[in-house]
């Protein structure tokens, strides 16, 4: 700490004295030298010398520093490290393919999980990049209904009816969950179509004791939403709608419109959205229920993931027996530029990638939209495409996860997470054929000081990444 203060002074020595007096300063572990600094929080948009040191930010200066290492970040963008609250991939494959497209912790807190601490075990020898878990309604369910999906139900965890006992054991589960640390709680309503009003309300006044945001895939369209914003003012549970973008559909300016009109109340509820006009998920889950009665053109719209091939009455309903992952080409363009040009909507994945296969949104998420909106559309700035990736995630989680509050910032004092990116190259380069190609235009991403892209090669001996937990 004494150290720490002692950089702060030297910092605001700095900036009053000619360059000469440099060599009396501190020694950073590295510095970040001539880039345009972007800092969503504090409006900062300058060129700035940044100064690392012990994986935190400690100088942030219009004069060059010297450092052990230097990144020379002349003509990139320095923002605060992405903050992905919607990602399923959570192992090193997604990972690795995050931190290229400028991710710096990433949190799976939609799904969830029904063993906290194992999961923040099974990760303790250190990551790529931060991150998180829910406790999650859905895997908990599955759990106790002996469910045998692998990721979501395709039996009793979904269409299972939880008698007052099987109640008791969930809410036991779901406050477990969060005494190991979850930086949530997760639902999918849609995917447990038998989880009554009773249920979910129960579930939510459990987070409400703790203040944990809750993190929602709605069901019941318009009105669903509805139900479920009445449900989290009644019991004062903050609430986060997943990707509005593909809950909301066609519907989407009325979707935002019901969360905007809560917020104006000011009731705790913020959403997301991913940029991309096609859906993923399991053929078998309950959002597919009833298939049998689409239309034939329905099913040349869906792509299975394993072979790319788009099916049919009769090939959709075989891979609905055997489960597995599916591509739904299902929204327009415009309703993806619509979610994203309402400041509402932070950016989030919702990526799940598994041996090279899945939708290109884990890859290409963050670039995509900086690329091909922000430059090439022009439909947001770059300002407030970073506000929606860095600080509001960051924001969503510190109330309940106090390590957020050092997160989604470029400021002194703040964890060194950083992502440097050229922005007339930035692009997503993953397709729904090949989605695990790395972002372009992504140079440095640093995780804790550590340099883990290092001038657009990754190196994935740099672990920093550290545990996220609510305490
Ligand atoms: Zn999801």
């Amino acid at each position: 700490m004494q150290r720490y203060f002692h950089s702060l002074l030297g910092v605001l020595a700095i900036a009053s004295l000619p360059l000469f007096s440099m060599a009396a300063a501190e020694e950073f572990d590295l510095v970040i030298n001539h880039g345009r600094v972007m800092d969503p929080e504090s409006g900062l948009d300058a060129i700035r010398h940044i100064g690392i040191l012990a994986g935190r930010i400690v100088a942030i200066s219009e004069q060059v520093l010297e450092g052990t290492q230097t990144i020379d970040a002349t003509g990139l963008v320095v923002a605060p490290g992405f903050v992905d609250i919607h990602e399923h991939g959570q192992s090193e494959e997604a990972y690795r393919l995050m931190v290229q497209d400028g991710v710096t912790s990433a949190f799976e807190l939609e799904v969830g999980t029904a063993t906290v601490g194992h999961w923040y075990n099974e990760r303790a020898a250190g990551q790529v990049l931060n991150y998180g878990i829910s406790i999650g309604h859905i895997p908990v369910r599955m759990a106790l209904f002996g469910d045998e999906g692998t990721f979501l139900p395709t039996g009793p965890g979904g269409s299972g009816i939880a008698g007052p006992d099987m109640l008791d054991r969930m809410a036991q589960m779901m406050r477990q969950g969060l005494v190991e640390g979850a930086v949530a709680m997760g639902f999918g309503l849609a995917y447990t179509p038998a989880a009554t009003q009773t249920e979910f309300e129960m579930m939510l006044a459990i987070a409400a004791e703790t203040q944990a945001s809750v993190h929602i895939h709605t069901r019941g369209g318009l009105e669903g939403l509805r139900q479920i914003i009445t449900s989290a003012n009644k019991l004062g549970t903050p609430l986060h709608i997943v990707h509005a973008n593909s809950s909301g559909g066609s519907s989407i300016n009325e979707f935002l419109a019901i969360i905007q009109a809560a917020r104006d109340t000011g009731q705790d509820v913020t959403t997301e959205m991913y940029p991309y006009a096609a859906s993923a998920s399991d053929i078998a889950s309950a959002l597919f229920d009833n298939w049998e009665t689409w239309e034939e053109d329905r099913f040349g719209r869906q792509m299975w993931v394993e072979t790319g091939e788009r099916l049919t009455r009769e090939s959709f309903a075989r891979y609905r027996q055997i489960g597995g992952r599916m591509i739904s080409f299902s929204r327009t363009e415009e309703m993806t530029r619509t979610a994203l040009r309402h400041p509402l909507t932070m950016i989030a994945s919702d990526g799940r990638i598994l041996d090279g296969k899945g939708h290109p949104r884990s890859a290409g998420s963050f670039s995509r939209v900086l690329g091909r909106y922000v430059r090439e559309e022009q439909i947001i700035t770059l300002m407030d495409a970073l506000r929606r990736m860095t600080i509001e995630p960051a924001r969503r989680l510190e109330a309940f996860v106090p390590a957020m509050t050092n997160k989604g910032r470029i400021r002194v004092g703040a964890d060194a997470d950083i992502t440097v990116f050229n922005p007339e190259s930035i692009l997503d380069q993953a397709t729904y054929v090949d989605p695990i190609q790395p972002s372009a235009g992504i140079e440095y991403v640093l995780v804790n000081g550590g340099v883990v892209l290092d001038n657009g090669v990754l190196d994935p001996t740099v672990r920093r990444g550290i545990a996220i937990r609510n305490n």
